[in-house]
């Protein structure tokens, strides 16, 4: 296990899930000899998402609260769309997340087992091949009410279908021109029992077993049988799969030669609001340019929440709020930003950034004279300490925080009004200078020495309205700044199923703002470094940033829609 262990908030420690439940009931039981062995499969065909990092939580997670051991296990059984990139990036994203496995295993380790398996079936009449296209089967599949109809190969015999099997083996047959269909009831009102397809022919490369293999098993036949192998007590997975269990139940009751069972229990998928979680549309995403890659900021990928600033123990503290339940629903995207804002409160270094700057010039500071401020690195934590930061007479302020005609309750500069300048003094706006189209261009002021900020003066305590931030002129660095918006613009994406969903994408979700000024401690930043901009929101420094080009990723606004939610509750 990695430092950062699944630690449970306090929230969720009161009550157990519904899954828990079942383990600590088990445990109690002496099941499976009092053992606990989860695993986490995923299909190496894109990278993981944060609906995945909530089944991470649920299999790692559950094993160690237990002291019991996941596996990870990659459902490699579709060699078209799989990739060593994206085994590789699994496993990374799970260490990110703060777990570890017990031991790693492929399905494809098991091929041979399963195809040994596969012939006993044959033998034993349980299975057959079909030489039907994939749409003669779809038709005759029925429905819930209506059975469906026997494949005139059905009843073929025992030799015939091990003669085709060993055909398709060895490559002999064109791939889509023949399966091997297990022989169970097309009658079933369970649909998944009318006759599924164990095997179907591929001719692509696997980036296991090279050329080797020219038939692969279905998920149906691989999953429960490489639970069994490996002797999985509870196999987890989402709730599309309850109806498949009676299926994943009878394919190991026909080998299984001992007593012992995996199980499997369902949980809910997590969907999030303004959030496509495909995996196969994210790949669309990203062959298409749409986004910058799988690590785009803006993706719900682990490696672009990673990116964007997102930290593991906020997202694991988001599952822990979210739980575990058998209804799907859907969750908003605020709650998730709720939990991050909540983390990087307590770990952001606060920093001085000016996103929209224009020049502030305090009319009677000495010019060339500057002074060493004293800036608070963490108000949530002392221990954080504090740095010095440049003051002198010219300061970027952000653009926005001048007005020459203020509205009433406007606190920030407007001729002859005072605001602070956080950690330095308070100043009098008095005017401001404006090129040939009326832009303003500088903004003056004039400060009061009194008022420096932790000289313990009376007027240094002085209050007033606003508080402003800044950058000193003489000690800055520039800095390019991304702020992201939601990827998509309509919070459930299925509500505008019959739309493309590249129609629904937001046009604005990337604004790459140039000529940004910072602080100049920012320059011993490092690549994914969390910072505070004060008063603007929670950024880290993007990995394409350089000494020379420093380059930020907004992670979060200050702002917080889902407390408002949770009030308005
Ligand atoms: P996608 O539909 O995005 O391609 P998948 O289910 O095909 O995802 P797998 O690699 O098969 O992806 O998933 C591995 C595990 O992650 C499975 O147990 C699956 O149930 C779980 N999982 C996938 N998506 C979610 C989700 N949105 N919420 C919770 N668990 C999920
Ligand atoms: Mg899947």
């Amino acid at each position: 296990m990695s430092e950062n262990s699944n630690i449970k908030t306090e929230d969720a420690k009161k009550s157990l899930n519904f899954i828990e439940v079942i383990v600590e009931n088990d445990l109690k039981e002496g099941k499976n000899g009092s053992r606990l062995q989860t695993r986490f499969p995923p299909e190496p065909n894109g990278y993981l998402h944060i609906g995945h990092a909530k089944a991470i939580c649920m299999d790692f997670g559950i094993a160690q609260r237990y002291g019991g051991i996941c596996n990870l296990r990659f459902d490699d059984t579709n060699p078209v769309k799989e990739d060593v990139e994206y085994v590789d990036s699994i496993m990374e994203d799970i260490h990110w997340l703060g777990f570890d496995w017990g031991n790693l295993y492929y399905a494809s380790d098991y091929f041979q087992q399963l195809w040994d398996l596969a012939v006993r079936f044959i033998k034993e009449g349980k299975a057959y091949v079909d030489e039907q296209s994939a749409e003669q089967i779809a038709q005759q599949k029925g429905t819930p009410t209506v059975p469906g109809t026997e494949s005139p190969y059905r009843n073929r015999p025992m030799e015939e279908n091990m003669e085709l099997f060993q055909k398709m083996t060895d490559g002999e047959i064109e791939e889509g021109k023949m399966v091997l269909r297990a022989k169970i009831d097309m009658a079933s009102p369970n649909m998944h029992f009318r006759d599924p397809i164990m095997y179907r022919i591929i001719n692509h490369p696997h980036h296991r077993t090279g050329t080797t293999w020219k038939v692969y098993p279905m998920y149906d036949y691989a999953h429960g049988q490489s639970d069994y192998f490996e002797g999985v007590t509870h196999s987890i997975c989402t709730l599309e799969f309850e109806v498949h269990r009676p299926l994943y139940d009878w394919f190991i009751d026909q080998f299984a030669n001992s007593d012992y069972r995996p199980r499997q229990f369902e949980f809910n998928r997590l969907n999030l609001t303004y959030t496509m979680m495909s995996k196969r549309k994210l790949l669309q995403l990203v062959k298409e340019g749409l986004v910058r890659g799988w690590d785009d900021p803006r993706m719900p990928t682990v490696c672009g929440l990673r990116r964007r600033g997102y930290t593991p123990e906020s997202i694991r503290n988001f599952v822990d709020k979210i739980g575990y339940t058998k209804y799907d629903g859907m969750i908003d995207v605020a709650l998730l930003e709720h939990s991050l804002r909540e983390d990087l409160n307590a770990k952001a270094q606060r920093v001085s950034a000016v996103l929209d700057p224009i020049k502030l010039v305090l009319t009677n500071y000495e010019g060339g004279k500057t002074e060493k401020m004293i800036a608070e690195n963490n108000p949530e934590d002392s221990s954080k300490g504090s740095r010095e930061v440049t003051f002198s007479r010219e300061l970027f302020i952000e653009r926005d925080d001048f007005m020459e005609d203020a509205p009433k309750k406007y606190f920030r500069l407007t001729p002859g009004n005072e605001v602070r300048l956080k950690n330095a003094y308070i100043v009098k706006c008095i005017g401001c200078k404006k090129d040939e189209n009326g832009l303003v261009t500088e903004v003056y002021a004039e400060y009061d020495a009194l008022t420096k900020s932790g000289s313990g003066s009376e007027e240094s305590n002085r209050k007033v309205k606003g508080t402003i931030h800044w950058v000193s002129t003489e000690d800055y660095l520039d800095a390019e700044v991304r702020l992201y918006d939601r990827l998509f613009q309509i919070p459930d994406l299925d509500e505008e199923k019959d739309k493309d969903f590249r129609e629904l994408l937001n046009p604005d979700s990337l604004v790459v703002k140039a000529g940004c000024k910072v602080e100049a401690s920012l320059a011993t930043a490092k690549a994914l470094d969390h910072f505070q901009f004060q008063r603007i929101g929670y950024f880290n420094v993007d990995p394409d940033s350089t000494p020379d080009k420093l380059i930020f990723n907004r992670t979060v606004s200050l702002k917080d829609s889902w407390s408002k939610v949770k009030d308005k509750k």
